[in-house]
């Protein structure tokens, strides 16, 4: 259905032809894109789903009012948030992906070709089709032959999966309100931990250091309880079994023939930026450190 010529309620009075970015999650400030052309909008059952071309960020993909993607940087997010764990461990072979419907985080590992196996479970079906509609860089991760989409709940997908199955989980959720608000919750950690081989990864969305100190803070003691050792930016973690040094990849992409899938070359991650990843200001550094 086009609904490109009804507006949405973000597409708010406070900077008319602007989206504003309005949510109890950061409150007093408002993240504003000036809009060119509302492209898509629907419901799902889960959630509002919102595409428009903005003027100088590309288009961009809003979920309840937040943006998810947006074209000009998505790269940073979701090369980073592949390959911290991927590149942290040898010959990676079965990789889980919960939400990330959008394809982006399929795309970047689909770079690693140890990988023999690549499980995504997203809730929302609208958002990979939407994605397959307006952003073709980032669902050209579908593309790659090892992915096995699954659509639901990623914390009942995790109950069901035996023990010790994946060498790397990639938690690309939404933030804490709505569907995703279990996935940060401590059982979907256990459901992680059990989960993961011994000395496997799990690399989750952990929001950020200026809006979500609190937020933060409570995944650091989850995952403390659970996991052996763990570092923010995005959560790192492992299970006890072989030692992870996250700081120091043993596993470096070889960016040469990795894009087989993915089309393009990486734009943002190098060895380098891995390792500085893990230097956090000294703000962020006592709080994560008290825990
Ligand atoms: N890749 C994006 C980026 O660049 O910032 C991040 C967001 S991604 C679109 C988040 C996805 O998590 C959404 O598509 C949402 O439907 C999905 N999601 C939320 N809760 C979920 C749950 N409980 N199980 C599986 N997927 C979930």
């Amino acid at each position: 259905e086009d609904n490109s010529n009804k507006e949405p309620t973000c597409f708010s009075s406070l900077i008319p032809g602007w989206f504003s970015e309005i949510s109890p999650m950061w409150p007093g400030e408002a993240h504003s894109l000036k809009v060119e052309k509302i492209l898509f909008q629907g419901k799902s059952e889960y959630q509002n789903v919102v595409v428009f071309q903005s003027s100088t960020y590309g288009k961009v993909l809003v979920l309840d009012g937040v943006i998810q993607v947006t074209e000009r940087d998505e790269c940073a997010y979701q090369e980073m948030i592949a390959h911290l764990p991927l590149c942290s461990i040898p010959n990676p072979k079965k990789v889980l992906v919960i939400g990330g419907g959008d394809g982006g985080v399929l795309r970047e590992v689909s770079r690693h070709s140890s990988v023999e196996q690549i499980d995504i479970c997203e809730i929302d079906g609208m958002v990979i089709d939407v994605s397959k509609k307006f952003f073709p860089d980032l669902a050209v991760g579908y593309e790659d032959p090892r992915v096995s989409l699954h659509i639901g709940d990623g914390v009942a997908f995790l109950k069901a999966v035996p023990e010790g199955t994946y060498d790397a989980i990639i938690v690309d959720s939404s933030d804490p309100i709505g569907p995703a608000q279990e996935l940060f919750e401590k059982p979907f950690f256990q459901s992680v931990a059990n989960a993961l081989r011994p000395g496997g990864v799990v690399c989750t969305q952990a929001e950020s250091i200026w809006l979500h100190m609190h937020i933060i803070e409570d995944i650091v003691t989850n995952c403390r309880q659970i996991f052996k050792g763990g570092v923010i930016g995005f959560m790192l973690c492992s299970t006890e079994g072989p030692p992870v040094d996250f700081k120091h990849p043993v596993n470096p992409i070889d960016d040469s023939g990795s894009h087989t899938y993915a089309k393009a070359p990486m734009k943002y991650y190098n060895s380098e930026i891995h390792s500085a990843a893990f230097c956090l200001p000294s703000f962020a550094k006592k709080v994560i450190e008290s825990k």
